[in-house]
């Protein structure tokens, strides 16, 4: 698949994982929440009814004239051994207030001297022990008799909380990875009818490039020989032979370029790639193309390092791509212009720049110029299908490189190629 459908492959499955990975945080992180309230609540009713059963043994009768609290029949805080295993186990202390907050019994922890008596639950923490404490005010015939107060160890809780971190912390990572692998999947069968509906398109002007090629050939052909066993003096068919040759010359670039284009997919292979010395390699193109410079009225600087630049590329597409730039420079740059050509070798790649002082393109036209067929509305007068720039573009990328441009209006343009710095051993690529 071609490197435009793998990014979009890529972005989907992405997408995808970041949607529904969120959605199952979201979830997780509701479960997580709503066990620990689930679990708090059901063991705030244990130990609710623990401090009932301890508060029904509690007798407050009329002793000598007084009324009294009685704690002897009390599990752990008096002598009553009912339940006192189970509750041996599960309370951490046991303590008795009279109503006014005075400790008047207490088992196992000694309370602190200063204790604030409100009724209800509270969580304290003892060195590493987390504890549930209740307080229960104790009422006889709507008279408050004392507090009641115990506390047991979060433990269970905790356990069960870890247990269910645990499994959150393993489960969650390994279902974004499956959601990842569903939408990888899932982005490539998304991803296949619109593939193969490309590749018919593409097919389709390939073929009808092929075969306009001959018919094309062959009206260039006979509108040559017809220019050359023209009548002296008969200056019409003369003119009209020309137009026909120069127009079918320009359909037939047209048709080279589409096939070029349909035909041109992906990144090269590195066994068609060659090491060259680019400098030498465009010192060679600036010979060739100073001619149309001078033709033109233009000046051409060129912008070198002293030393060898050696690159892996494919050089008969490198030079394609470079010369449409440098036609574009030249096109449209004024008699008096400059154009420049320009190398740079950096650590981890190479930079070739065209620049021009020339007609520059207006800023809104800037996104649009490596499309297909997109022309500035300005340069109309000027010949050309839109196809230079895609191709140098479809050229850089098969490269691995990628084309930039920068450009002011009425001050000139800058288009630049960067191509990774790479070199070719025993047919691999080794990025530098
Ligand atoms: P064309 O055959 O029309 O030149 P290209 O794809 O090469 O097609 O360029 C697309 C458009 O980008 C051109 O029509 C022109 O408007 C603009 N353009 C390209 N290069 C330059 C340049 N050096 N200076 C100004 N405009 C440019």
């Amino acid at each position: 698949m071609s490197n435009l459908f793998d990014r979009s492959r890529r972005n989907l499955a992405w997408w995808f994982t970041l949607s529904m990975g969120s959605i199952l945080v979201i979830f997780a992180s509701v479960i997580y929440v709503a066990v620990v309230k689930d679990r708090q609540q059901a063991f705030d009713l244990q130990l609710y009814s623990k401090s009932r059963v301890m508060a029904a043994g509690i007798r407050y009768n009329l002793q000598q004239g007084q009324w009294r609290v009685k704690l002897d029949d009390v599990p752990l805080l008096g002598s009553n051994t009912l339940f006192i295993e189970r509750l041996e186990d599960e309370i951490a202390y046991a303590r008795w207030y009279s109503p006014d907050g005075k400790l008047v019994r207490f088992v196992r922890e000694k309370p602190p001297t200063l204790v604030n008596i409100t009724p209800g639950f509270q969580t304290l923490q003892r060195s590493n022990l987390w504890l549930r404490q209740v307080t229960l005010p104790v009422l006889q015939d709507g008279v408050l008799i004392g507090y009641l107060q115990i506390a047991s160890p979060l433990t269970p809780v905790q356990e069960t909380l870890t247990q269910l971190c645990l499994f959150l912390a393993i489960g969650v990572p390994l279902g974004i990875v499956a959601i990842g692998f569903t939408g990888w999947f899932l982005g490539g069968l998304a991803m296949q009818p619109i593939y193969e509906s490309y590749q018919k398109l593409n097919r389709f002007t390939a073929y009808a490039s092929h075969e306009l090629r001959n018919p094309l050939a062959k009206v260039l052909s006979h509108a040559q020989l017809g220019l050359m066993s023209r009548e002296e003096g008969n200056t019409e068919t003369i003119s009209r032979l020309q137009i026909i040759i120069k127009t079918t010359k320009a359909i037939s670039n047209l048709v080279s370029d589409l096939l070029f284009l349909a035909r041109h997919e992906g990144v090269l292979n590195a066994q068609i790639l060659k090491e060259i010395d680019l400098v030498e390699f465009l010192q060679t193109l600036v010979e060739e193309q100073s001619i149309y410079c001078e033709d033109k009225g233009l000046f051409f600087k060129t912008d070198f390092p002293n030393s060898q630049v050696i690159l892996a590329v494919e050089p008969d597409l490198l030079r394609q791509a470079i010369l449409n730039l440098l036609s574009n420079a030249i096109k449209y740059t004024p008699v008096g212009g400059t154009v420049e050509l320009k190398l740079v070798q950096l650590s981890r790649s190479v930079i070739i720049q065209v620049l021009d002082n020339g007609t520059g393109i207006p800023s809104a036209d800037l996104p649009y110029i490596f499309e297909q067929f997109y022309r500035c509305q300005s340069h109309r007068q000027y010949s050309g299908f839109g196809l230079g720039l895609a191709i140098a573009q479809q050229i850089t990328q098969a490269h691995r490189g990628k084309i930039t441009v920068s450009s002011t209006l009425g001050e000139g343009s800058c288009f630049q190629i960067e191509l990774p710095n790479i070199i070719v051993r025993s047919e691999r690529f080794i990025a530098l």
